[in-house]
């Protein structure tokens, strides 16, 4: 399957910034910005307490939300979660599961990471199941096998069927909230490592199909460089996700 193939996903990590009434503005900003712009899926993950207002915001848009984080169970005592049900019923299509940042902070660990991933495709969402190097790592020489146990832990136990609404996120830890971006190279490397891997637990049909995003300071400056890899299906981005204007110049390059 040729890239082309591949449905590219530019999506948006707001991570803790927005309250709801910035998050109306920033969504209705974007929305008018990529309107018609179907060359790529577009998505906001928005803190859960915009979740009502920006699916509100984006109804009738090209502009789908996301959630950034999702429990496993599907309800009970766990004070302070949100479970995939109360998700798809807002209107929430998408979720990132294992951004660096919780696994730095909150303790995410690759069995977390999959049973959220499990949940989140059980429930339909569109998972983006995040996952990469920390600069320790890439510095002893051991990306290659890093990447390659994160990704068979994460994915442990998902059926090739449920691979359609899965998109994995390389983002280099050292590269996220940086400024310091991975080199084109480097990301179509990575992002290839992963297909691979994905092949040989799956089918090369599966891999071959697999949207895989690089995320890691992706901007409007370097965002079409990154895009044009052959292996680099779409991007996460973070800070640049709070400026609609930047944003939709990654929309942009995402058009070919
Ligand atoms: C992210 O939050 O996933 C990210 C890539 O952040 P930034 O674009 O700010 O590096």
């Amino acid at each position: 399957m040729k890239k082309t193939s591949r449905r590219v996903v530019i999506a948006g990590n707001w991570k803790m910034n927005m309250t709801p009434s910035a998050a109306k503005a920033a969504i209705e900003a974007t929305a008018a910005l990529v309107k018609g712009k179907d060359g790529c899926d577009v998505v906001l993950c928005v803190p859960f307490i915009d979740v009502a207002t920006a699916v509100e915001a984006a109804r009738g848009t090209n502009v789908k939300i996301g959630a950034q984080n999702v429990h496993f169970e599907k309800k009970g005592a766990f004070t302070g979660e949100i479970s995939a049900d109360m998700l798809t019923e807002a209107g929430v299509e998408y979720v990132i599961v294992g951004h660096s940042e919780r696994r730095q902070y909150f303790g995410e660990t690759d069995e977390t990471v999959n049973k959220r991933t499990r949940a989140g495709l059980d429930a339909g969402l569109k998972v983006i199941m995040c996952l990469g190097e920390v600069l320790a790592e890439r510095q002893a020489g051991i990306t290659e096998e890093i990447v390659s146990m994160q990704t068979k832990l994460d994915l442990a136990g998902i059926p090739e069927e449920q691979l359609k609404n899965l998109i994995i996120a390389y983002e280099p830890v050292w590269a996220i909230g940086t400024g310091l971006t991975a080199t084109p190279d480097q990301a179509e490397e990575v992002c290839c490592l992963i297909r691979k891997v994905v092949a040989g637990l799956y089918s090369e049909a599966a891999a071959e199909a697999l949207t895989i995003q690089y995320g890691g300071s992706m901007n409007d400056g370097n965002a079409a460089e990154l895009l044009a890899k052959v292996d680099v299906d779409g991007g996460l981005i973070g800070g640049a996700s709070l400026v609609p204007e930047k944003f939709a110049k990654i929309v942009d390059a995402a058009q070919a």
